[in-house]
C-alpha cells in the first residue's frame, strides 16, 4: 500500500507516522507513506497555493492548478477514468461520506495507492473534485480548519488493517465496530487498585466464562452508549 498525502503544511506530519503500528508496518514496508508540499506545484514566482472566492465572501481557497499537478505527476493523469486500478483520490471533506471501520476496512482491503487531499481555509476549488476525487470522506459532523488532521485519521485507521500490521500478538477481530459493536472493558494488573477489583471471571481462567463475560459487557456498553449501532444489528437479523 502506497500513501501519499497532499498539504501546504508537510511539517504537520514531521513524527505523526513515527509511533507504535504506524512505524512498524512502515518499517516493514508494508505501507510507505509520503507527504508532499503543494507549493512543490506551483510554477509562478509567488508559488501561490489559494486565491479569492470567485463571487465574493470570505477567506482563501485552494486553487486547482498545485492539485492538478501534483495529482497528474503521482498518477500520469488527470482524469479519474484513467487511473491505475487500485488508486483512490480522497479529498477529505466534513461534506463527505462519513468514515467509519466498514470505509477502513474497504479502503485496506481495495487500495493499492491512496491519495488524500488535504483542504485548508474556505475548501479546495469545486473542479477538483469533479475531475479528480474517487472518494470524498468526513471524519465527522464538525468543521475542522484543515484536512489534515482527517489525513492522520484515515491513515492510522487503515493502516492497522493491512494484514499483518498489527502482529501476531493483536487482532482487530474484537475492537470495537469490527463485528458491529464496541469492545469489552480490559483490565491488568493489579488485580485490586485503591479498592477497585478486577471482575472475578477475569482471573479464573475458565476461557468459556471469560468469553461470555466478554461478549455480555460489550453488548451492555453499546446499548449503555451506543443505541444506533444495535439498531443495525437488529435490523439485520
Ligand atoms: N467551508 C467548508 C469547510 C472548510 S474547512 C465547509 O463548510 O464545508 C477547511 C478544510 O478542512 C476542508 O477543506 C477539509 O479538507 C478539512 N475538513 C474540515 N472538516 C473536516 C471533516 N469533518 N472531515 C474531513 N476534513 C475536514
Amino acid at each position: 500500500m502506497k500513501i501519499d498525502v497532499l498539504t501546504i503544511f508537510p511539517v504537520f506530519f514531521k513524527e505523526v507516522f513515527d509511533f507504535g503500528i504506524i512505524r512498524r508496518a512502515r518499517l516493514t514496508e508494508l505501507v510507505e507513506i509520503n507527504v508532499h508540499d503543494l507549493r512543490e506545484f506551483t510554477t509562478d514566482k509567488h508559488r501561490m497555493v489559494d486565491d479569492r472566492p470567485f463571487g465574493g465572501g470570505d477567506g482563501m481557497i485552494l486553487k486547482c492548478e498545485p492539485i492538478f499537478a501534483a495529482i497528474e505527476n503521482l498518477t500520469k493523469t488527470d482524469e479519474r477514468e484513467n487511473y491505475p486500478p487500485g488508486t483512490r483520490v480522497v479529498l477529505l471533506s466534513p461534506q463527505g461520506r462519513q468514515f467509519k471501520q466498514a470505509v477502513a476496512q474497504e479502503l485496506a482491503d481495495d487500495a493499492k495507492h491512496i491519495i488524500l487531499i488535504c483542504g485548508r481555509y474556505e475548501g479546495v476549488d469545486e473542479r477538483v473534485n469533479d475531475a479528480l476525487v474517487t472518494d470524498e470522506i468526513s471524519v465527522g459532523d464538525y468543521v475542522l480548519s484543515g484536512g489534515e488532521p482527517a489525513a492522520v485519521i484515515l491513515v492510522d485507521a487503515i493502516t492497522r488493517l493491512l494484514p499483518e500490521a498489527l502482529g501476531s500478538e493483536t487482532s482487530a477481530a474484537n475492537d470495537s465496530f469490527s463485528n458491529g459493536i464496541l469492545d469489552c472493558p480490559h483490565y491488568t494488573r493489579p488485580p485490586e487498585f485503591r479498592g477497585r477489583q478486577v471482575p472475578e471471571v477475569l482471573l479464573s481462567g475458565n476461557h468459556a466464562e471469560i468469553g461470555k463475560w466478554r461478549a455480555q459487557k460489550a453488548l451492555e456498553k453499546t446499548r449503555e452508549t451506543r443505541q444506533d449501532l444495535l439498531k443495525g444489528v437488529d435490523s439485520e437479523q
